[in-house]
């Protein structure tokens, strides 16, 4: 069954040489800040990306946005029908880093692992993405399409790129995203959704030695809410609540007439959404010191990665294109939230962290394998091939 054919082998030799290359692009990509708020940033690593896909023959299509990075859109044309779905490679290039980190540590190699912001997550993806697109395009294309979506916003939880991912995945015979894979090599077939939300409570300012019982205490209530917020987690469903910033209050001898909570609620099933949401509203609206009242605003949101038939049948695929390369790997659930969410929720079979081995994401010492990021490109690149053939296959006995 991992027998491959003569058109796997030629694949597979095409990336055997363009190791150099891939890290080339890395390090560009790397040495590019963009964080998710810096759009010229994010611009300017898209147009690393843009002349790599002008130079191998990709076509591409920008959706523009004012505020966040642009959206790049590239096309491998399949080799036969035009009205075949596409499989979808999705990657952000936006980093959580503000700019002059890449001028501060730029990328370096040191023992076989890579450093820099944004290796890991996701710039490493995005090259491994680019080279499966280009390794189809010059040999000659797939039964279906392949669309390769690069986006800038996703660490902000993809405020302007979420529909255009939602459009590409309605559509999407398969989806695959490049984010990194777990320390351990394994990949991602299960993701938490979360919504971070701001609670602002409002109450009444008073001296508080002169006329301390004329106030409303806002931090009181924010107080007397953190322990009732404290109480919806419920690990047996994995339904966390996490309030991870607290601010409000004047001075020390102020009655407090403000006060406020970052609340981050993640969950496994998009069912459970609902009725942990309406229970922190309910939290919100029900104020027990007299005179404060609250408000409860959404600030972003991810959808759950959630595994179905069709998704096991791609990390099956996924799992033997590796095995077939020495590479044992399984599957992980993780409360981490990605755009594979957004993806999934459009019921497209979608499998995530098929991107390079590293980690430590978001801190000073992120860093890849660096042989991961050959191989797992290799991994993504039959798989993929599997993937395609297969919908070719299905498709002729359907019809
Ligand atoms: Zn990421």
């Amino acid at each position: 069954m991992t027998d491959v054919t003569d058109a796997e082998t030629r694949l597979l030799k095409w990336f055997d040489p363009r190791q150099k290359e891939m890290v080339s692009l890395l390090e560009q990509l790397v040495n590019t800040d963009s964080g998710s708020a810096d759009k010229p940033g994010v611009d300017a690593a898209g147009a690393v990306l843009l002349q790599f896909f002008s130079k191998v023959g990709i076509q591409t299509d920008m959706v523009r946005d004012e505020a966040r990075g642009d959206a790049i859109v590239a096309t491998v044309q399949s080799r036969t029908a035009s009205n075949v779905q596409p499989i979808v490679l999705m990657g952000h290039r936006d980093t959580v880093f503000e700019k002059g980190e890449a001028a501060r540590r730029p990328f370096h190699i040191r023992d076989g692992r890579a450093f820099g912001p944004g290796v890991n997550d996701m710039k490493s993806g995005v090259v491994i993405n680019a080279f499966v697109l280009a390794a189809f395009q010059e040999l000659g294309g797939l039964p279906t399409p392949l669309t390769g979506l690069f986006t800038g916003d996703e660490e902000v939880a993809s405020p302007f790129s979420r529909p255009i991912i939602e459009r590409q995945a309605r559509e999407a015979f398969a989806v695959f995203n490049a984010e990194p894979a777990r320390p351990s090599g394994n990949i991602v077939t299960r993701r938490k959704g979360g919504v971070f939300s701001l609670l602002e409570v409002f109450g009444k300012a008073a001296h508080s030695g002169v006329n301390f019982f004329d106030g409303a205490s806002a931090i009181n209530e924010l107080a007397d809410k953190i322990v009732r917020l404290k109480e919806l987690t419920d690990e047996r469903r994995g339904i966390t609540v996490n309030v991870g910033l607290i601010r409000g209050g004047q001075t020390v001898n102020t009655v407090a007439p403000y006060a406020a909570a970052e609340i981050d609620v993640r969950f496994v099933e998009q069912n459970d959404r609902a009725t942990s949401f309406s229970s922190i509203q309910k939290i919100a609206d029900e104020c027990r010191v007299d005179g404060t009242s609250a408000t409860l605003t959404i600030k972003g949101e991810f959808l759950p990665l959630e595994e179905t038939s069709a998704s096991r049948y791609l990390f099956e695929t996924y799992k033997t294109a590796a095995l077939h390369l020495g590479i044992e790997i399984s599957g992980e659930h993780t409360g981490g939230c990605a755009d594979s969410g957004f993806a999934s929720a459009q019921g497209a079979p979608t499998l995530c962290g098929v991107g390079a081995v590293g980690g430590k994401s978001h801190t000073p010492d992120e860093y890849i394998e660096l042989p991961s990021l050959l191989d797992r490109a290799k991994v993504l690149a039959l798989a993929i091939h599997r993937v395609s053939a297969n919908s070719a296959r299905s498709r002729t006995r359907g019809s």
